[in-house]
């Protein structure tokens, strides 16, 4: 049945549960010493020797967090990984597996599923992670997918959210709001597509956010970068929410409030661009618009020098005592207090 080429959709009704996983799991290829044991038996078997191992988890629905009128499922399935490693990066920690849990329709053939699982590949062997198992379901509506990830780390690296401390330095990793305005060119694009099927649309322009959007990249790049620098964060957070939202939850439990510089918030020109044509405000887009996926963390004023003028990392603030509150320094130089939702407009101190 799978050797007819000549067939391209192959229903998952005739494939049986264990065919099914044995198709999607069996390219994939074990690179982690602490992997024991994958896929295969009733559980993966571990061994992460005197580390310590770090966990998350995330669950991803349909219409909900993805829409597959426009992300296709090799995407998704990137995606999927990636949100969950970088909640593994944001602990400092190497990531070193995941596990995929899936639940679908029927309506979904063989091939969506090999597309889905081809992106899962992808994350896996860009970022040295060994897929160990998951478990497979039927829905009778939309799709969920639930990815695990696991990392390990030496137990005096790991950073909490916990340890900012007053004078620390606020530094953000890459740059803020590009996948909120992708989203917001594919969601045009979806409804003019509605309109004329026919028209084609120039995504040209566009190219950078969308893929901020559709294709992001956990920052595995910075827990290296930091280790060489022998930059310990003194705390770190990934930011899938938004700056602003981020930077509370860092303040909250450090127990700490910061001062944030509107007029330093690294912003991508594609980003301007895009928020002056749909006439939004690209601060308040960087700090509520969220899944950039990029780390949020502080360092103790010493570690200046050994951050200072890397391209991938901007100083965006600093820390300050927790009655100061948590502010947005405006470009005329007014505190703003920050909400989860950006800032709150109607609010001065
Ligand atoms: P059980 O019935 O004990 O849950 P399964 O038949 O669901 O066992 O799983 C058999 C093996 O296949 C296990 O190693 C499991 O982790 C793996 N597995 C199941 N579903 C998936 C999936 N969607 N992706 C990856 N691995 C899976
Ligand atoms: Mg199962």
């Amino acid at each position: 049945m799978l050797e007819d080429k000549n067939k391209e959709r192959t229903s998952l009704e005739k494939m049986g549960e264990f065919g099914l996983i044995d198709h999607l799991t069996q390219q994939f290829t074990i690179q982690n010493k602490s992997t024991v044991k994958g896929v295969g038996d009733d559980a993966a078997v571990l061994d992460f020797k005197n580390k310590k191992m770090v966990l998350s988890t995330d669950l991803l629905v349909e219409s909900v967090h993805f829409d597959l009128s426009y992300m296709p499922l090799k995407h998704l399935g990137y995606k999927a990984v990636m949100v969950n490693l970088s909640d593994i990066y944001a602990m400092n920690a190497k990531a070193t597996q995941v596990t995929v849990s899936i639940a679908i329709s029927n309506r979904f053939p063989l091939e969506a599923l090999e597309e889905l699982y081809a992106g899962i590949q992808l994350a896996c062997k860009t970022y040295g992670v060994d897929m160990i198992g998951g478990d497979t379901t039927s829905s009778k509506t939309g799709m969920l997918i639930s990815v695990t990830a696991l990392g390990e780390i030496e137990e005096n690296k790991i950073t909490y959210r916990s340890g900012a401390k007053e004078n620390d330095l606020l530094v953000v990793t890459g740059d803020l709001g590009g996948a909120y305005m992708g989203l917001q060119v594919l969601e045009r694009e979806k409804e003019v597509f509605k309109v004329n099927p026919n028209n084609q649309p120039d995504l040209e322009p566009y190219s950078y956010i969308v893929e901020r959007q559709l294709k992001p990249e956990a920052r595995k790049d910075i827990v290296e970068l930091l280790g060489k620098l022998e930059v310990l964060p003194t705390s770190m957070i990934d930011i899938s929410d938004g700056l602003s939202s981020e930077i509370l939850h860092l303040c909250k439990n450090s127990e700490v409030g910061c001062a944030l510089y509107e007029n330093k918030i690294p912003l991508d020109p594609t980003v301007i661009s895009s928020c002056e044509e749909f006439k939004m405000d690209s601060t308040m887009i960087a700090l509520s618009g969220g899944e950039d996926y990029e780390l949020l963390f502080t360092i103790d004023q010493s570690d200046f020098p050994k951050i200072k003028g890397n391209p991938s990392l901007t100083v965006i603030g600093h820390i300050t005592n927790k009655s100061n509150g948590a502010n947005l320094v405006t470009r005329a130089e007014s505190l703003i207090p920050l909400t989860a939702q950006g800032w709150n407009s109607f609010q001065d101190s």
